[in-house]
């Protein structure tokens, strides 16, 4: 079945949207050109399925290292765990000198399991349940206090032979944030301390959403006076962290420009249209964002200067380019607006596995048709294997460079940030889509296997 347009409506390039390319990593370009790879996985799995390439995440990390080398200060990443549950990020982490970032005994128990130990542990969230506080403590992981409730509870466990280790988590000034304390909760925790050895505090915390150098910076240098007072109490007070919310770069800016400029409703099947986007262009990504931090009005120097350890607990930016998601085509409808032709999919996979897509927005890294044929430019919309007019992987006509047909698989990149399982459920009892790792072998070949 072909596209000729029967009408005599608008043309199919006014229907389609700008095209947004990702960026593609070598590891990726490699999976996509051998010719049986993914067809072989597909038929393994039978269903869609996520693809991991863990030497990345280990790249990712050595990235931070780096940038922490660079500007001469004592650094430490926290994986943020909760952007993928993958065990073999986890397993990454602890190869590669990374701790973890962990909120729930679930999240400590994996990282535990894939050989983080216990001092490499960080853990943050609201108030934490008594089973998380007391396995935290046994283990002699890191705790971002939230509130003084807390710290009544740690203190109260008080069974341990050393002293539980804390970090008090700030709430910056003029944020609405319902996390950290206030300055008056800050000097109350202090006082609190007074005279209590099963306490030791090792700094401050915070995390702040959005993707400013600046705002983390000034922070962070805000927080040294309250280090150097908290050490005239007696307290170590030798680490600020400064949380996740390091970018990551999807997307070119010129096509990132294009879309963004131009975006019309008419690019998307239902004329469907949505308020606000993700950054996917971000110029100065992960370890770039982490520097022009350092950077920023001598941070650096001054940690240097003050013996302080700067703490990141990236998520996103430390699986970027490390996995993408692939479903297979099981359907394929032409429809028409104003005359004009388009192809809309069903795969065989839920949008549950595209997390943007139940956060009223869309994710834009355009998928990519596999394998590669010759055909004409199509413009394509992707609905999901379920009953729900609602569920879509991508509601705007995407330019694919060909036809899709019943069998392909269709690519979505770099999802191993939050995209993949944030929100995967087995709505309509439909399986889980399963991790697969890829593994560099002899002769320049790919293998796989099942994570976990
Ligand atoms: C979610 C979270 C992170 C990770 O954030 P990213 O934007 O993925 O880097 C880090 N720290 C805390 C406290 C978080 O809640």
């Amino acid at each position: 079945m072909g596209l000729d347009a029967g009408g005599v409506g608008v043309t199919r390039e006014a229907i389609s949207a700008a095209p947004v390319p990702a960026r593609l990593d070598d590891w990726e370009r490699r999976v996509l050109g051998d010719p049986n790879l993914l067809g072989d996985i597909s038929f393994a799995v039978g269903g869609p399925f996520h693809v991991l390439y863990p030497p990345r995440v280990g790249r990712n990390i050595q990235g931070f290292h780096e940038a922490f080398a660079q500007a001469g200060i004592d650094g430490v990443v926290y994986y943020g765990k909760k952007a993928n549950k993958s065990a073999a990020v986890v397993r990454a982490c602890a190869e590669h000198g990374a701790g973890v970032d962990v909120s729930s005994v679930g999240e400590l128990t994996a990282a535990l399991a894939q050989g983080v130990r216990g001092a490499e542990l960080m853990v943050t969230g609201p108030a934490k349940s008594d089973d998380l506080l007391w396995l935290a403590t046994r283990h002699g992981a890191l705790l971002a206090v939230d509130d003084l409730d807390e710290l009544e509870r740690l203190a109260a466990l008080d069974d341990s032979t050393a002293p539980v280790r804390i970090m008090l988590r700030v709430l910056p000034a003029a944020s609405a944030s319902r996390f950290g304390m206030t300055e008056a909760e800050l000097d109350r925790a202090l006082a609190a301390f007074d005279g209590r050895a099963s306490i030791r505090l090792e700094g401050f915390s915070f995390h702040l959403s959005g993707y400013d150098a600046v705002a983390r910076a000034e922070l962070a240098g805000d927080l040294i006076a309250r280090c150097l007072h908290a050490r005239t109490l007696g307290q170590p007070a030798t680490t600020l962290s400064i949380g996740g919310g390091f970018g990551v770069d999807y997307v070119p800016a010129a096509a990132w420009a294009e879309f963004t400029e131009h975006v019309d409703r008419q690019w998307f099947h239902s004329g469907k249209s949505f308020e606000s986007y993700y950054p996917y262009h971000f110029p100065a990504p992960g370890p770039a964002m982490l520097a022009a931090i350092l950077d920023h009005d001598g941070l650096a120097q001054r940690l240097r200067d003050n013996a302080i350890r700067l703490a990141i607990e990236p998520g996103r930016a430390l699986l970027a380019h490390a996995g993408f998601t692939a479903f297979r085509v099981q359907g394929s409808k032409i429809r028409h607006v104003d005359g004009a032709p388009y192809h809309l999919l069903t795969v065989d996979g839920t949008s549950l596995s595209l997390s943007e897509q139940w956060f009223d927005s869309e994710y834009l890294p355009d998928p990519l048709l596999w394998p590669t044929r010759p055909g004409s430019t199509t413009p394509t919309s992707v609905g999901a294997a379920t009953c729900l007019d609602s569920d879509m992987l991508s509601w705007r006509r995407i330019p694919l460079p060909r036809a899709a047909v019943v069998g392909d698989l269709l690519i979505y990149p770099n999802t191993a940030g939050y995209q993949m399982d944030s929100n995967e459920s087995a709505f309509h009892e439909l399986p889980i889509p399963p991790k697969v790792l890829l593994h560099d072998a002899p002769g320049d070949r790919l293998r796989w296997t099942l994570d976990g």
